[in-house]
């Protein structure tokens, strides 16, 4: 961990030094870019899809595992996923 810090701080060194914590929240976002398969934006044009499946019994984990997975890891997506769950589930009645 250390050493990546001290190469990412070599190459900013042109530019100002950087503190630890700049680099650290740097790491956290290329950390969740990798955890995020796809962004948001790609999940939601799917969402529908995925909500749809899900509400019909069709294995909406298996047929769309990106989805799930982020949907998994990212509250934001996972929130509006609900919403739009709740709102499908009521119109069916
Ligand atoms: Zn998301």
């Amino acid at each position: 961990m250390k050493k990546i810090i001290k190469r990412i701080q070599n190459a900013f060194k042109p530019r100002e030094q950087l503190t630890d914590e700049v680099v650290l929240k740097f790491l956290k976002v290329l950390d969740n870019a990798r955890a995020e398969e796809m962004s948001c934006g790609d999940l939601f044009m799917q969402l529908d899809e995925f909500v749809e499946r899900e509400v019909n019994s069709k294995d909406a984990e298996k047929l769309m595992p990106l989805i799930h997975e982020h949907l998994d890891l990212c509250s934001e997506c996972s929130d509006e996923y609900e919403a739009l769950l709740a709102v499908l589930e009521n119109t069916r009645e």
